[in-house]
Parts: structure tokens; C-alpha cells; sequence
């Protein structure tokens, strides 16, 4: 009921572009903001604030860490075939919310503000090695109901705040079940073989450096996957941006 509310009220919230869309302030009366040039603020100041900083994490995938070892268990053991994963926040009630919001409609300014952020977390060299931006593919089923791909919605953003060209190349074969429910194994089972690529698109990866944009990146299972096709089709290297990291 809770759970229904929320994004309720998310959505209400949504329709009135001069509120925040989180804690429903008025943006005009937000002083703080007053000297800003950013005319897509849809989150006041004090919710961005108040947004969790990235805590000690794993300096290639950034999962967060307890300890302060550089890496974590998975990538001590090298299992993953993308080199490095870049979110923009840290996961928190706020930011599930917004993503939550995210998937629920097309909403542009959201999309833009993800972009933005994810932009502000990279690396400057990171962004002007990378030679495409590449959308985690959603199912057909679900996107014939859905209506978009959340994912493709933020590559296209980042493309356009970027310069870097984005190719839509992945085609997803069939329903993957939920992750939560399966162990490591079985989970690496069903994704094996899962994604393919659009065959017109195959000659171009040779040697090149590509980016998989993703809302948010869980076990990593499914990007390091698709990076893995990636690179059988000769890619060079293969990092992730995303906009959270559980
Ligand atoms: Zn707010
Ligand atoms: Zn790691």
C-alpha cells in the first residue's frame, strides 16, 4: 500500500514541473537555486543534498564495500569481462524512487537529470576515449507494454550531452527470469547466450571501446554478459556507466 502511494504520488508529483519531484517544493522558492543556469532542476537542493555520497566501493565495479580492500570478491577473481563500472549515486530509498519513476514513464527532464549526473561522475578521459555509448536491450514483450527502454532513453541523453554516437545493437532472445530468485550459477546459465548482436553492426566494433549504459547495475550478471559478447565480436574494451550501483 505503502509501495502504491509513492509512486503515486511520484507520479502526481511529475505533472507539476515547478515542484520537486521528490519533496514536492515549490522550485521557484527554492533560493538556493535562484542563481542557478540549469533550467532542468526537477530536484530541489536540499533533495540532491541529501542524496547518499559513494561510500568506500570496489575501485573497478564500485560495489560498496564493508572493508577497505580495493577490490571485492568478484573482481579479485576476475570473473567479470567489463574493465570498469561508473554509477552516478550511491543506492538509496531517494534514488530508488526516481528510477522507479524513470521506468514508469517517459518522462525527458528525469532522463536529462541521470545523464547529467552519470556525466559528472566519469572521467573526462573516459568520455573522449569511448567510441560508442551501447543501451542494455530490454525484452520485446516488455517493451511493446512498457513503451520505451528506460536504458535507451538515458544512452540517447548521454549521446546528446556527449557527442559520443550510440548504436542500439543488442537483440534480447528470450525471457530471462528473475535474477533474485536463481544462485551465481544458474543466473550465468540463463543469460548465457541470451543477447545477440544485429549482424549490420558486427564490422564496426573491431577495436573500439564501448560504453553499456544501464539504470542501475545489480549483480552485474546481465552487463557482464553482454560485454562478453561484446567482446567476442573483437571489441577492445568495455566499461559501464549507470546511474546506481547496489
Ligand atoms: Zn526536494
Ligand atoms: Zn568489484
Amino acid at each position: 500500500m505503502q509501495f502504491t502511494t509513492s509512486i503515486f504520488n511520484l507520479l502526481l508529483n511529475s505533472l507539476s514541473p515547478s515542484r520537486c519531484l521528490l519533496c514536492k517544493m515549490l522550485l521557484d522558492g527554492d533560493l538556493s537555486l535562484a542563481n542557478s543556469n540549469n533550467d532542468h532542476t526537477i530536484i530541489c537542493i536540499h533533495c540532491q543534498l541529501s542524496f547518499p555520497e559513494i561510500e568506500t566501493s570496489c575501485s573497478r565495479c564500485n560495489t560498496p564495500l564493508n572493508t577497505h580492500s580495493e577490490l571485492c570478491g568478484i573482481c579479485l577473481k576476475q570473473e567479470r569481462y567489463w574493465q570498469q563500472c561508473t554509477p552516478a549515486f550511491s543506492y538509496s530509498s531517494s534514488i530508488a524512487d526516481l528510477i522507479l519513476l524513470l521506468k514508469h514513464q517517459n518522462n525527458n527532464k528525469l532522463t536529462e537529470y541521470f545523464a547529467q549526473t552519470i556525466i559528472e561522475a566519469i572521467d573526462e578521459y573516459q568520455i573522449e576515449s569511448c567510441d560508442f555509448l551501447i543501451p542494455v536491450p530490454m525484452h520485446p514483450k516488455r517493451f511493446a507494454k512498457r513503451g520505451f527502454n528506460q536504458s535507451l532513453q538515458l544512452t540517447k541523453a548521454l549521446s546528446l550531452i556527449t557527442g559520443i554516437p550510440y548504436i542500439n545493437i543488442f537483440k534480447k532472445n528470450e525471457e530471462t527470469p528473475q535474477q533474485a530468485s536463481l544462485s551465481k550459477k544458474q543466473r550465468e546459465t540463463a543469460l548465457k547466450n541470451n543477447f545477440h548482436l544485429k549482424q549490420r553492426f558486427l564490422s564496426i566494433l573491431n577495436n573500439k571501446r564501448l560504453v553499456l549504459i544501464d539504470d542501475v547495475v545489480t549483480t552485474g550478471a546481465t552487463t557482464s554478459e553482454l560485454a562478453r559478447t561484446l567482446k567476442i565480436a573483437k571489441a577492445k574494451r568495455v566499461d559501464v556507466w549507470c546511474i546506481a550501483r547496489t
